[in-house]
């Protein structure tokens, strides 16, 4: 860390796919140490990899960082004074370093390639921030399978840097006070403080961040099902949930608080408290983080995030008012875990060929039908679209099957179907009333339940 506690931290992923869930933990951990310490936080693109490196995919990286508002202080399209920040842009500087090795007897040429000269007898020591103290004898810092010293490649034969060399040039040149990133790079580390020493450079502080592992307690993988962010994007998680999920896979910020927002997370966040036990990442978790953010959010908010899922099932959204669309999703009261599944159990409000599709009436004798004429034709007649209000209709509703004998159910589920389509909605009134009496009109019409 810097002097004044700020820190310079970075998030350094290789543009070979899109930004998966490890890596969104890693970039979302940086991002928090930065933000709670009001330090930088750097984007690096390490993309020395020329075959696979592609910048589609470091769009995709970024777009999905966007997406869960990560922002970067330093990095590509942001410039910064430490910069070009895409690794491809300094090949230059790297075999520099390089030949200072060379120079000082530490490295040595074989063929086009450049490789370090592995030290024996020394003891490599360095106090992790979350797994604690690592120490290791440098001849077994980097081995053959044999368990013979292995001298580190630097520069390939092709004149690229390998990931151990550029890593620490890179975090050498752009002042990174603190390297947090997953423990699969672990075993990495002592191979970089090596060539750190070399270089007569400090090393930075690491800290590696505890593995996630799938519901089988197995290493996250394609496996477990979707990888990358912009996936939860699709399957209708909002950003802020898949925010808060993955800041509770290795930390949480106490007195058992698990709803929190960004603001929350940056204030409370302390990269010490960040546990080495692997962190299961659990759906049902997800959903409940999920379903909370989405009844919290405020109606214009809600639906907004509900809007696209409308539109790509289909309806013309743009035929309704969008205070009518808020209202709806009021209504629904908190069900749905996804942004999907509201716009789905919602439905019946934006069209009526869903509700058709659903029900057909099917399960009314003609005895019971005759009832629903008499008694929805009296509630048509009653009140006009101005005065179609969920408190007046249910005090008819009710009157009229005291006056006729009849149970309420016998009313309000046929009227439930009639507007929904399905077995479960807000109160039937509420919907009514919302709907509109002429819409109500027309669909109670279709079913043959009024005269
Ligand atoms: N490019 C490396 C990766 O994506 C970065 C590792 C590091 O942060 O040092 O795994």
């Amino acid at each position: 860390m810097s002097k004044n506690g700020k820190m310079r931290v970075r998030f350094a992923p290789s543009p070979t796919g899109a930004l998966h869930i490890g890596g969104a933990h890693t970039a979302l951990f940086n991002w928090l140490a930065a933000r709670h310490s009001g330090g930088t936080f750097i984007l690096r693109i390490e993309d020395t990899d020329n075959e696979r490196s592609t910048p589609e995919y470091e769009q995709t990286i970024m777009d999905g960082m966007a997406w869960l508002g990560l922002d970067w202080d330093e990095g590509p399209k942001k410039g910064g004074p430490k910069g070009p920040y895409r690794q491809s842009e300094k090949m230059c500087e790297y075999t520099e370093i390089a030949d200072t090795l060379i120079k000082s007897g530490q490295a040595y040429r074989d063929g086009d390639a450049v490789f370090f000269r592995v030290p024996t007898g020394e003891q490599i020591t360095f106090d992790d921030i979350i797994y604690g103290e690592i120490s290791v004898a440098s001849e077994k810092a980097s081995v053959n399978t044999d368990g013979t010293v292995k001298d580190i490649v630097l520069i390939k034969s092709d004149g690229t840097p390998t990931y151990n060399f550029a890593v620490v040039a890179d975090d050498h040149g752009m002042d990174v006070t603190t390297v947090i990133r997953g423990e699969d790079h672990l075993a990495n580390t002592p191979k970089q403080i090596l060539i750190y020493r070399a270089l007569g450079w400090d090393t930075p502080n690491f800290a590696h961040l505890p593995m996630i592992l799938g519901a089988d307690k197995k290493k996250l993988s394609k496996r477990h099902g979707a990888t990358s962010v912009f996936e939860y994007k699709d399957m209708g998680y909002l950003p802020e949930s898949v925010f808060n999920f993955l800041a509770l896979l290795g930390w949480t910020p106490g007195n058992d608080v698990e709803i929190f927002d960004r603001f929350f997370a940056v204030e409370k966040f302390e990269l010490s408290k960040v546990t080495k036990k692997p962190a299961v990442f659990d759906m049902k978790k997800l959903d409940f983080v999920n379903q909370e953010h989405l009844k919290a959010m405020d109606p214009r908010a809600r639906y907004e995030a509900i809007e696209p899922f409308w539109r790509e099932m289909g309806f013309d959204v743009g035929k309704f008012p969008a205070a009518y669309l808020e209202n709806a999703l009021v209504l629904m009261g908190g069900r749905g875990k996804t942004t999907r599944e509201l716009a789905e159990f919602s439905d019946y409000f934006l069209d009526f060929d869903v509700v058709k599709s659903r029900y057909t009436a099917n399960d009314i004798t003609p005895e019971r039908r005759e009832n629903l004429k008499n008694c929805f034709g009296e509630m048509l007649w009653k009140f006009s679209p101005d005065n179609w209000e969920a408190e007046k209709l249910e005090d008819f509703a009710r009157g009229w099957c005291d006056t006729n004998g009849v149970s309420l159910k016998e009313i309000a589920m046929p009227l439930r179907f009639a507007l929904s389509g399905r077995k479960v909605s807000p109160g039937v009134f509420e919907m009514a009333a919302l709907i509109g009496r002429d819409e109500c009109r027309d669909r109670l019409a279709h079913f043959g339940f009024v005269g």
